[in-house]
């Protein structure tokens, strides 16, 4: 609301109104998505250099909108967090993410990104149990990756939720990695099995000096700590080049493959050489 000349406020900005608007259709429509059908998975592989071989794929949502057509995570992800949607959606792509890793080759996990409001939420590990146990999928082959925000309240509840999921054997992921105020102090608190390094650094790989500098120290970081050290976002052969020259154990990016419908992950397994 805002003052106007006259001393009253005025609570229909018409611009603002439009955005309210559009937002709550966007709710409304989403509120129904899940009974329709409407989401999907994607799955992006990741490549790991020592063996050059697929390990596992990334399950990426999309939302087929009858409307608008695809919609990017990016643009429902934040609403779903703020309005306790992403809860029942998340716990969906649990129970999808199980089901389509099942058809693949015994080797290749799947990892999964899970929000701060579906952490914190009460189901999320017994989701997870009932989910591999519907499924029949080891606990070993998924993989759940969270990003700082998750940590940001370092709780009791939240570490007691990160060791509950790996006595289950589920793998944990510290995702967007060096991107956050305080990436470094999560490491000290729960010992992650893999650091996702984010893009951003990936696109600064320059053959410079400082350019390739952080990426190999959190490649050396993640050695000593016995970590998994993933880079994101590598697009070209230079890139990839210098990331196995820093001393990244696995790569994922366009250049192995963009996203793909599950429906076509086994014969991309098998164009690539699977395990
Ligand atoms: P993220 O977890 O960091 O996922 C990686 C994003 O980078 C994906 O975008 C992927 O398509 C994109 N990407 C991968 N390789 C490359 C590359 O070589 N170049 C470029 N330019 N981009 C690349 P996407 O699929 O749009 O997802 C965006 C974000 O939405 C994800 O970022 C994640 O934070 C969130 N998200 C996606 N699916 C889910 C989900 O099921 N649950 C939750 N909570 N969040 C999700
Ligand atoms: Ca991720
Ligand atoms: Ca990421
Ligand atoms: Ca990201």
């Amino acid at each position: 609301a805002k003052l106007d000349g006259r001393g009253t406020y005025r609570f229909f900005e018409p611009e603002m109104d439009a955005r309210m608007q559009a937002r709550r259709r966007l709710e409304l429509d989403m509120r129904q998505a899940l009974a329709r059908r409407e989401f999907q998975l994607h799955y992006q592989p990741q490549l790991q250099l020592d063996e050059d071989r697929l390990i596992g794929c990334e399950a990426l949502i999309r939302w087929k909108h009858p409307e608008r057509g695809m919609i990017s995570p990016l643009d429902f992800i934040p609403l779903a967090e703020e309005i306790g949607l992403i809860v029942p959606i998340g716990e969906w792509v649990v129970r999808q993410a199980c089901r389509d890793a099942m058809t693949w080759p015994a080797g290749m996990s799947v990892a999964v990104n899970v929000s701060p409001a579906q952490f914190k939420s009460d189901r999320l590990v017994e989701t997870i149990i009932s989910a591999l146990a519907s499924s029949g999928l080891a606990a070993r082959r998924l993989e759940v990756e969270i990003t700082e925000g998750v940590l940001l309240e370092e709780s009791e509840k939240t570490l007691q939720t990160l060791h509950r999921l790996r006595e289950l054997g589920v793998r944990v992921s510290m995702d967007d990695f060096g991107t956050g105020y305080s990436s470094l102090s999560y490491l000290r608190s729960f010992p992650f099995d893999k650091i996702k390094i984010d893009r951003s650094f990936v696109k600064d790989l320059t053959g410079k000096p400082d350019g390739d500098a952080i990426i190999r120290a959190i490649a050396g970081l993640g050695k000593s700590l016995g970590m998994t050290t993933v880079a994101e976002g590598v697009e070209t052969p230079e890139q990839m080049q210098r990331i196995r020259d820093e001393g990244c154990t696995d790569v994922q990016g366009y250049l192995i493959s963009r996203p793909i419908p599950a429906d076509d992950v086994l014969a991309f397994l098998k164009t690539y050489g699977s395990p």
